[in-house]
């Protein structure tokens, strides 16, 4: 199986659906095969615009929402961004791609087994500034605050307090907030005057788990 070719295919249509304008994400899908991101057993699968199984009950997640958030959380060089629910690792690879040599990615998963497989995956592509931490995301990571970016790629059922504290003035946040079953994609921007808030649509999402994720 031709991986470049499929994936140039994949690009191609998430252009057409409309999600992909920036060139320099473009370029990190380019960069950051997905392959390389699934179970062996899966790599067939890795071009097409589903989520995929990545065991644990968990999934990487669709490329077209990954490219949706991704374009929404509007990344620039050198910033230092939060990661909920690291999973495969390709959002979290992407992102570190994004922020370049002089930017950090902080990746958060709750499932140690997949934080291995995770770290297994980016260092076959060999990123450095992107460190996974296995504890309940949902607290986010206080120590390391204030951060530029925020994304959260499991539903929470509401906004955790501690991701609204985390973020720096004038960061952005991307958080799928609803019931276990649909989520609403929000973009949130904290101003001076307070938070702003826009949703960009609907999603499914595996949900977020701890404190202030689902019971
Ligand atoms: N971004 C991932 C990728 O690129 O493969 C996909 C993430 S998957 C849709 C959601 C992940 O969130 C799962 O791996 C799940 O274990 C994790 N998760 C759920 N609740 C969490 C929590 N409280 N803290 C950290 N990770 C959590």
């Amino acid at each position: 199986m031709d991986f470049e070719e499929e994936n140039e295919k994949l690009i191609d249509h998430i252009k057409k659906v409309g999600y992909l304008r920036s060139k320099e994400l473009e370029e990190a899908l380019r960069k950051i095969p997905r392959h390389l991101f699934v179970p062996e057993e899966m790599e067939y699968m890795a071009y097409r615009d589903t989520p995929l199984s990545i065991g644990h009950n968990q999934t990487i997640s669709q490329p077209s929402t990954v490219v949706a958030m991704t374009e929404a959380l509007d990344v620039k060089k050198g910033q230092k961004i939060l990661e909920i629910g690291t999973g495969s690792g390709w959002q979290g690879a992407i992102l570190s791609y994004l922020v370049g040599e002089k930017g950090f990615v902080y990746s958060i998963e709750v499932i140690k087994k997949l934080a291995e497989f995770a770290k297994n995956n980016i260092k076959k592509i060999g990123i450095k500034n992107i460190e996974v931490i296995v504890k309940d995301g949902s607290l986010g990571l206080k120590e390391k605050s204030p951060f530029d970016r925020i994304i959260v790629t499991a539903a929470a059922p509401d906004v955790p307090h501690p991701y609204l504290d985390q973020l720096k003035l004038n960061g952005i946040m991307v958080i799928p907030v609803g019931n276990l079953y649909l989520q609403k994609m929000y973009v949130i921007k904290k101003l001076k005057k307070g938070f702003e808030k826009i949703n960009i649509g609907n999603f499914m999402f595996v949900p977020l788990v701890g404190k202030y994720g689902f019971k």
